[in-house]
């Protein structure tokens, strides 16, 4: 059976350690997730749409140490999402491009440029909780406190302290029209990365704003505007965990939307790194999806064809 898929790449999800940041690096790790991800694109519709979490924290790090060395001009963090956008979807196009060409089928691979619509007074913006770029021991994070002063940190998710940036919620996706057009014509679709660009709409005209838009929440919001059946979120964990990092972490196979919701209510997914994916997912069931994957890379097609990973289901099981 023909499915419409929307599938996000993580952007934690490209740096496997801390020793494997390179482009080249990520670009490997890109291969190893379109080799999965040309698998289901065979016979189903496939958009694709990647964080960039890491990226463009890196981004704008380089920017901030070019401007204390080299004097060189900031790059403001909007201009940092638009450059993510090119380059993470330059590697999704080469790789599963290439994919498709060892296969020999005839398929195109498009990167969109994509603004997404927020709200100029989303609470958000006051309230910076999107982790980006390296993560830091806690005494690294305490001599960035005294020396980035505009920096705000966070404890991510167990794995060290991170910058946080604003990221509100995705109104209205700008490109659409022209994503629908192409989705609906059979191009394999690269579209949404990094969440978006984050635009606000003064009088009919957009400006860019500094933030970086959640991806879990902008994949949603597209799945839902494309009427896709399965949502797939690839991240670096093969399942979404209840107790997560305790010592009775329990892996959650295939669960109903309403348990999730109750798991959800209960408190076991962190901020800023599993709970928007739980969201995501339960928001594109609400809206009518018919299925939500969370799994790894190396598990998008197992998991699509329902061996392994966290499967949320509509229905009652
Ligand atoms: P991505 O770049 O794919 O969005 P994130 O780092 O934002 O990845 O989110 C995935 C991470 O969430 C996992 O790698 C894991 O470290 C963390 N995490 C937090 N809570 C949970 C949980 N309950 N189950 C599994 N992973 C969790
Ligand atoms: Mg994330």
């Amino acid at each position: 059976m023909s499915l419409r898929i929307v599938v996000a790449i993580g952007g934690n999800s490209l740096i496997k350690d801390k020793e494997h940041q390179s482009v080249e690096d990520q670009y490997g790790a890109i291969c190893e997730t379109s080799s999965q991800i040309a698998q289901i694109c065979r016979d189903n519709r496939v958009l694709i749409t990647h964080g960039n979490g890491p990226q463009v924290g890196f981004i704008l790090q380089r920017s901030d140490i070019a401007f204390d060395k080299a004097h060189m001009h900031r790059v403001p963090l909007v201009s940092c999402d638009a450059d993510t956008q090119g380059a993470i979807g330059y590697q999704i196009q080469q790789a599963l491009g290439n994919e498709f060409r060892k296969a020999g089928w005839n398929k195109n691979v498009v990167t969109l440029v994509t603004q997404i619509e927020v709200d100029e007074d989303d609470p958000a913006f006051s309230k910076p909780a999107k982790p980006i770029g390296s993560f830091y021991t806690p005494q690294e994070a305490e001599m960035i406190r005294q020396t980035n002063l505009d920096w705000q940190l966070m404890e991510d998710a167990g794995r060290g302290f991170r910058r946080v940036v604003a990221s509100p919620i995705p109104r209205r996706i700008v490109e659409l029209d022209a994503i629908k057009t192409l989705y609906e014509q059979d191009f394999i679709l690269v579209a949404a990365g990094g969440g978006g660009i984050p635009v606000i709409n003064e009088d009919g005209q957009f400006r860019g704003v500094d933030a970086v838009i959640d991806k879990d929440r902008a994949t949603s919001l597209l799945a839902s505007q494309l009427e896709a059946d399965v949502l797939i979120i690839s991240t670096a964990v093969t399942h979404a965990a209840l107790n997560y990092g305790k010592e009775n972490q329990t892996a959650l196979g295939k669960v109903s939307r309403k348990d999730m919701e109750e798991y959800l209510s209960q408190g076991h997914f962190a901020a800023g790194s599993m709970k928007p994916k739980i969201e995501a997912a339960l928001e594109f069931l609400n809206r009518g999806g018919k299925k939500a994957i969370i799994t790894d890379p190396a598990h998008i097609v197992d998991a699509l064809e329902d061996r392994t990973g966290t499967r949320i289901y509509q229905e009652e099981i």
